[in-house]
């Protein structure tokens, strides 16, 4: 059975006396099942003995054959969990004697110093592991966890082969070298794409799609570096969809390896891929890839939680770090060759807090170079308003139209600005700032609003607090109305009285804000209200201009003229991106200073200023990069 070195020193660590059955990897964590039920009980002192010696996680397990049967099991837990933790499932993964345990609240199933957990373990021989439900339904969340349960074998073996690759062999540094190629998102946003290779490995960052290009949508996965089948992981920095949307494209290619990121990016990146193969089949596109792609990249999904290290290749270590951008948001930090050279990739961050998200982190034990990106990398950008101006100024405008009687139309992203704006208005409303009002919330942002309430441990200590120790969850709050179909927007603008509308897409490019925008632009007491940047050439660029007068589309062909009479302002405060001063501040800030700085997602122009910028600041190498460069960066 045994025959890699690590598996070989964790066993001569053992005492002799105890049988383990079996010895796999799950990635870079090794798993010793043993029918002994002492040893399964009873060895925690002796693995974290053996764990600080050969610094790799080991977790033991019951053997499958000493656990009691699965009925017999249910029933001691649902004695063991207090009936206010709210069970809500249980879910037994046979081969790997986990018990899944779904609740309102996971806190009370592990219990005080772990108590709970504890005697469902020593009752029952199976290794409880605790999961929040969502707060609001989510079918999202449910697919994804019944995708990864029913397919709970093959991620056994495939996790294993990670591990033995990881274990397989010594690093050669005699002839060592690490190179990047910038495959999409070097001065452009829209299609982020990067490989980092090394003699022994080859991982890819990011694989975004650039929705707004009809050609230059897809990254140049046509390089004659890239071989998908070859490459050894996937990274995905968050669920944004030029930083996710054509993952599940590589499994139709034949990638069978782990793509990793944290949970809240896996489950909002499902969702918003699931949105855009839906839209391009209504509207008649080429279907890139379809929903059977989309669960091979679920089932090949691997998650890690916030600051923990993990091997992922034999020679790349990565760890995450909350970048503040949107929930789940991660700078990517990569130790290549066991120390030769540490990177990290910013993804998008924002360094600066929000309502919802602590700011980005700037403090590392090692970087030498920065992938930086470079979204208002110009001084003409200068900095925001500070979040209170802003929030004031919009609870301002909020309060002058109530008095008139009129709708507020807020185009959102469906990730990110929209859950920031419900916990701006839902406190406002809380603190009486502004009248009791409905705020209807459209489509897709609800669904992404239901994925945040599964991971609440993702926001900042103020949310937290009043989520766990108020027992307040502003997002569950009674002001918040699901609009779900035709029908109901219908409603809400012909309904009397003034009320707020939260609707995708942010740019009024299509979407539920567009149907808001032709019916209520016409009346002078409605008011609309930009929070995000309005790309050239978007509905929402061309009405934040000046525009009054616009021909649109009808439902059903055709056209019509809209005026628009009602009040358009733009509130700037509330970007999930750093500002221009935020950018260099953070490279300023960061620690250690990094030896070389390389600028991407931005234009061009951008790229360049910000990279100019901090050559000038930090006297470091920097360079802005376009597609298909490849650098050695070590
Ligand atoms: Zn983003
Ligand atoms: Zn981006």
């Amino acid at each position: 059975m045994v025959k890699y070195e690590i598996l070989s020193k964790v066993m001569e660590g053992l005492p002799g006396s105890v049988e383990i059955s079996e010895a796999v990897f799950e990635g870079a964590n090794i798993i010793l099942y043993s029918k002994n039920k002492d040893f399964v009980l009873n060895s925690r002192s002796l693995i974290k003995k053996l764990v600080n010696k050969i610094k790799k996680r080991i977790e033991v397990r019951p053997d499958p054959s000493i656990h009691i049967n699965e009925r017999d099991a249910k029933s001691i837990i649902k004695d063991l969990v207090p009936k206010d933790a709210g069970l809500k499932d249980i879910w037994f993964d046979d081969a790997r004697s986990i018990v899944l345990l779904e609740a309102d609240n996971p806190g009370m199933v592990i219990g005080y110093h772990g108590e709970v957990i504890k005697s469902i373990r020593e009752k029952t021989l199976w290794v409880p592991v605790v999961r929040r439900a969502p707060v609001i339904k989510s079918d999202i969340v449910k697919t994804i966890r019944y995708t990864l349960y029913k397919n709970s074998e093959y991620r056994r073996k495939m996790l294993h082969n990670i591990g033995k690759r990881i274990y397989g062999r010594e690093i050669d540094k005699s002839d060592y070298w690490v190179r990047l190629s910038c495959l999409g998102g070097a001065r452009e946003v829209g299609r982020s794409c990067f490989l980092l290779q090394t003699p022994e490995s080859k991982v890819m960052l990011d694989c975004g799609v650039n929705v707004a290009s009809e050609d230059d949508a897809f990254p140049y996965l046509n390089a004659p570096e890239v071989d998908i089948k070859a490459l050894d992981a996937v990274i995905i920095s968050h669920s944004h969809l030029d930083h996710c949307g054509l993952v599940p494209l590589l499994f139709k290619y034949g990638y069978k390896g782990p793509v990793y990121s944290s949970e809240p990016t896996r489950d909002i990146s499902t969702l918003l891929q699931l949105d855009y193969v839906d839209i391009a089949q209504r509207e008649g596109k080429k279907q890139i890839y379809d929903s059977r792609d989309i669960k091979e990249l679920v089932k090949h999904s691997v998650c890690f939680d916030l600051g923990e290290v993990n091997d992922v290749t034999h020679d790349v270590r990565l760890s995450l770090f909350n970048a503040g951008h949107v929930l789940g948001s991660s700078l990517i930090h990569l130790n290549i060759g066991d120390g030769y050279h540490n990177l990290l990739y910013t993804g998008d961050f924002k360094f600066t807090n929000t309502k919802m998200l602590p700011k980005a982190i700037s403090r590392f034990q090692r970087v030498e170079t920065l992938m930086l990106e470079s979204t208002y990398g110009s001084s003409s950008e200068g900095n925001y308003p500070p979040l209170i101006k802003s929030e004031t100024e919009l609870i301002n405008k909020i309060k002058d139209t109530v008095n008139h009687d009129g709708k507020i139309l807020i185009p959102v992203l469906g990730v990110g600005r929209a859950q920031e704006i419900m916990l701006i208005v839902e406190e406002a409303i809380r603190q009486k700032r502004i009248p009791d009002i409905p705020v209807h919330v459209d489509g897709m942002v609800w669904d992404v609003t239901a994925v945040y309430t599964t991971y609440p441990e993702f926001m900042n200590d103020k949310v937290k607090n009043l989520i766990f120790n108020q027992k307040h969850n502003p997002f569950t709050s009674k002001l918040f109305h699901r609009v779900g179909s035709a029908k109901e927007r219908e409603e809400i603008i012909q309904g009397p009285g003034p009320c707020i509308i939260l609707a995708t897409s942010g740019m009024l490019t299509g979407g539920s804000s567009v149907e808001y925008f032709r019916h209520l632009a016409e009346n002078p007491d409605n008011r609309l209200i930009l929070v995000s940047f309005q790309g050239a050439g978007s509905l929402g660029r061309r009405v934040q201009a000046g525009e009054r007068t616009i021909r649109m589309q009808g439902r059903r062909g055709g056209s019509s003229v809209v005026k628009v009479r009602f009040p358009v302002d733009t509130i700037s405060g509330f970007s999930g991106h750093s500002s221009w001063r935020e950018l260099v501040g953070f490279a300023k800030n960061l620690r250690p200073k990094p030896k070389k700085v390389i600028t991407i997602h931005g234009e061009g122009s951008r790229c360049i200023e910000l990279a100019s910028k901090i050559y000038k600041t930090l006297h470091v190498e920097t360079v802005a990069p376009r597609n298909l460069d490849v650098m050695r960066i070590r």
